[in-house]
């Protein structure tokens, strides 16, 4: 392909090859449930016209999202797959010659956007971008693209924008009051880490400050947006000590909504292309154990970890804890306090209040009350708890449970 052809691309042919080769960074709430790497495309026949491809690109970059206001199918992008900076894991790096770069203008890229939403294909962005010229300009091309949606095309759905390394405080302020979400992904759980993932970031004043940031002008202001992050699980030796700890502080501290976990996946034509892929099993055991400290009140100490400082696959975090503390002292639904029946497997936020309506009006029993209750699986409950001073009877497992 020439270059001309390239630069003449017209909008919608450039998002539909970004949707080709941009499959790298969940979106939503239910991170596990995304496509997240990039796949070959499949034609429906053996040889698709480049319309048929065009079409088919556009629609892999539609992702089923579950965002703060529902299940949308969001368009996920980019300004630009050019970039300056020479991430070790990532496809857009700086050098990478078999990467096609492709850019929009904001006017061309909310243009593009617009008539997919019109035409009922979308309903949300999720907007990111290489780097050229800085960080700053590139935030500028963000917030210019959302300011377009927003004040011109009159777009009041779903926008979550990536935070750039290096943005100014304004620019976060103004693209937290254009969106629903922003991002700024600190990649490794350390600075050691993230050197060793990203040598031209800066972990406190490129990223963690921005993060930070975030939550002061959630308490300043009134601004919709809530924010995330993300580390690359598996590259360099972190372990998931370090990411649940740094995952606690950033739940306290900067009140982030969601973190996200992406097992490394070596990228060809990247230095770290001989790297094994970090388990998917690993990255759900971090999600689980996210889970706890986010929803759960748990804390770091309270989560088992082995001698290598990493979780264990083989059992969800709650459980290896239940099976320790609660096997041989059960805990009496009837009488516990709502922490309490948070450390049940098997028993969440919302079987948790509703256990405790119930017992207002009358004595649990057995295992059938609860399913009354809607409590999902009270079978996993069993073994770790009393019902009237009783251990329910329960059917042992021939299987882990996953
Ligand atoms: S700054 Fe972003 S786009 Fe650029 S190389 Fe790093 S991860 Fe990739």
């Amino acid at each position: 392909m020439n270059m001309n052809f390239r630069i003449q691309l017209e909008p919608m042919a450039k998002l539909a090859r970004i949707g080709e080769i941009n499959g790298y960074e969940a979106a939503g709430d239910a991170p596990h449930a995304e496509h997240t790497r990039p796949g070959c495309f499949t034609p429906a026949q053996p040889k698709p016209t480049r319309q048929e491809r065009n079409a088919a690109s556009l629609r892999r970059s539609i992702m089923k999202v579950a965002t703060p206001r529902g299940p949308k199918p969001v368009l996920r992008t980019m300004m630009t797959t050019a970039c300056e900076r020479n991430c070790f894991y990532c496809p857009f790096r700086a050098g990478r010659s078999s990467a096609e770069r492709l850019t929009l203008q904001p006017d061309e890229l909310a243009d593009g956007f617009t008539r997919m939403q019109k035409a009922g294909m979308v309903d949300g962005l999720f907007l990111s971008s290489g780097i050229i010229g800085g960080g700053v300009r590139a935030q500028d091309k963000i917030i210019d693209t959302a300011e377009i949606l927003r004040k011109k095309q009159n777009y009041p759905g779903y926008i979550h924008l990536k935070i750039m390394p290096g943005s100014e405080y304004e620019q976060v302020r103004r693209s937290m009051q254009l969106a629903d979400r922003v991002s700024i992904n600190l990649e490794g759980a350390t600075p050691g880490r993230l050197a060793g993932l990203a040598p031209q970031k800066e972990f406190w004043d490129d990223l963690m400050q921005r993060l930070l940031w975030t939550e002061q002008i959630r308490s300043r202001e009134r601004v919709r947006a809530s924010s995330v992050t993300q580390f690359v699980v598996g590259a360099v030796g972190d372990t998931d000590l370090e990411l649940v700890s740094l995952s606690e502080k950033l739940y306290r501290q900067a009140r982030l909504s969601r973190i996200y976990y992406s097992s490394f996946y070596p990228v060809p034509d990247t230095p770290f292309e001989d790297l094994p892929s970090a388990s998917l099993k690993r990255q759900h055991r971090l999600y689980q154990a996210s889970f706890l400290l986010r929803d759960y009140d748990w804390d770091t100490e309270d989560i088992g970890f082995g001698p290598d400082q990493n979780l264990r696959l083989d059992v969800d975090p709650k459980q290896a804890w239940a099976d320790i503390y609660l096997r041989a002292a059960p805990i009496e639904l009837n009488r516990a306090d709502r922490p309490t029946l948070l450390r049940v497997p098997g028993i969440g936020p919302k079987s948790a209040d509703r256990i405790l309506r119930a017992r207002r009006q009358s004595t649990l029993t057995d295992l059938q009350h609860l399913r009354a209750l809607g409590v999902p699986s009270p079978q996993k409950a069993a073994p770790y708890v009393l019902l009237n001073g009783r251990q329910p009877v329960h059917q042992l497992s021939l299987f882990p449970v996953p």
